[in-house]
């Protein structure tokens, strides 16, 4: 597994949220309700609604990409937090955020469904 180009990944992509983060905390900022007509407030409390979500969602991408990126430095990048196996290298390809090897994340999506 190539470890530099997996930071590299990282640190595109943590920069790229943060950035889209920055941009959607502009557009909310900026959208704020003004209008007194009760339909063009409701759309844009819905828009209002849908920025939140969406920067929830980035928050979120962030917070496990700095996590990632923290694990690379302390050498603990790549180990499957449940069972401490490798995780497939393909996995981490496809998402550089995973945590899990794919039969733990089996078995947690398993039981999340379970416990829903
Ligand atoms: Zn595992």
């Amino acid at each position: 597994m190539d470890l530099n180009h997996i930071e590299a990944r990282i640190q595109e992509e943590l920069t790229h949220t943060l950035a889209s983060i920055d941009n959607t905390c502009r557009q909310l900022s900026q959208s704020a309700v003004q209008s007194s007509d009760c339909c063009d407030t409701a759309d844009q409390l819905q828009h209002h609604y849908q920025l939140n979500t969406i920067i929830g969602r980035l928050n979120a991408r962030a917070k496990a990409l700095s996590i990632a990126k923290a694990k690379l430095s302390l050498d603990d990048y790549g180990y499957c937090q449940a069972c401490g196996d490798d995780i497939e290298p393909a996995r981490l390809a496809f998402d550089v955020t995973c945590t899990h090897c794919i039969s733990c994340q089996t078995k947690k999506e398993m039981n999340q469904h379970l416990y829903r």
